[in-house]
């Protein structure tokens, strides 16, 4: 993914990409028009640089240092109970154990999401050594695998998991985007979806202020309306989602035996659950088309 975002960025020649930057401090000063930060190179003698702009958007995922330094908090919870576990392994689901592409299994203990990702595994197979698809696998626990030793981890993290967001999506000249900005349950993906048209809104709206020399205030209105998106849709999707796998409490199990009736009976019903994706990006702040 980040090779062929780079590819895309060489195409455009105003734009630099520098690595090995550590974000360490902002100034923005209300009175000024531009906004200073710095950032550590870990490369001494000049390990401190700064750069200025009219703008900061601070993309530096759920541990947002561009956040934390702006003194936003990160509202709503953390789950404290358990972890997930993250993993990408080298083992064919399909033939092996008669998996579909995506799996969602609902159960008390081992509910979670188990998904073909790649046809050839990590590409480090050797010549003529038989090609094993990768699939990645983000349950709470995990004893589906016990008992075999048939498959290879590629990577594996336990990790806690969020279900928060800043409480402002700009203040001053800083803007937050992706997980800086906000951080859900990854049942049905749509932590990665949601800073991907953060990305698409955010970058209209910049364009249109900056170089097409609108009001400032266009920003603030695309930073309430991506925040709006995660707290009134995508934050409830994911938490239905997940809440559709583990909870077994009457009334869940209620809702869940309802829903799963209606997707096998009312052909209309896939499209209805669908349409709540489409209100994860209400507007797309692009430039509006002229009229003549
Ligand atoms: C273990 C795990 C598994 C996940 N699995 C899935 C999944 O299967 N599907 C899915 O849709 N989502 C998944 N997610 C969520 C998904 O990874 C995130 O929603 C997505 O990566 C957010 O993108 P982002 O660019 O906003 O932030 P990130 O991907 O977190 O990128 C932030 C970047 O900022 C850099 N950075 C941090 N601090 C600084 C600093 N001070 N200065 C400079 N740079 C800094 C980091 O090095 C990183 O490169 C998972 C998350 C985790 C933690």
């Amino acid at each position: 993914m980040g090779g062929l975002i780079l590819n895309e960025l060489k195409k455009c020649p105003s734009v630099e990409v520098k690595f090995g930057l550590r974000y360490v401090g902002i100034d923005d000063d209300p009175k000024k028009d531009f906004v200073r930060v710095m950032c550590h190179t870990k490369k001494p003698p000049d390990d401190d640089v700064s750069y200025e702009g009219s703008y900061v958007v601070g993309t530096d995922g759920a541990n947002s240092s561009v956040r934390r330094l702006s003194c936003i908090p990160f509202d709503c919870y953390t789950f404290s109970e358990f972890k997930m576990i993250g993993t990408n392994i080298l083992f064919d689901f399909e033939k092996r154990m008669g998996y579909t592409p995506i799996n969602f299994f609902v159960d008390p203990d081992e509910w979670g999401v188990v998904a073909h990702t790649s046809e050839h595994g990590d590409g480090i197979e050797k010549d003529g050594e038989e090609k094993i698809p990768q699939w990645r696998s983000e349950v709470a626990h995990s004893k589906s695998m016990k008992g075999r030793i048939d498959f290879k981890i590629i990577r594996a993290e336990a990790y806690w998991i969020h279900q928060r967001c800043a409480a402002k999506a700009r203040k001053g000249k800083i803007m937050l985007a992706g997980d800086a900005l906000h951080s859900n349950n990854p049942i049905g993906d749509l932590g990665l979806t949601g800073g991907i048209l953060d990305a698409f809104v955010v970058g209209n709206a910049l364009t249109r202020v900056v170089k097409g020399g609108e009001s400032d205030s266009l920003l603030t209105d695309c930073a309430n309306s991506r925040r709006d998106a995660w707290l009134n849709t995508t934050s409830k999707l994911a938490m239905s989602n997940m809440t559709r796998l583990g909870n077994f409490g009457d009334n869940e199990a209620k809702i869940r035996d309802e829903f799963f009736s209606r997707l096998n009976t009312d052909p209309e019903f896939p499209k209805i659950v669908r349409s709540g994706l489409d209100k994860m990006i209400p507007e797309t702040f692009e430039k509006p088309v002229a009229v003549a």
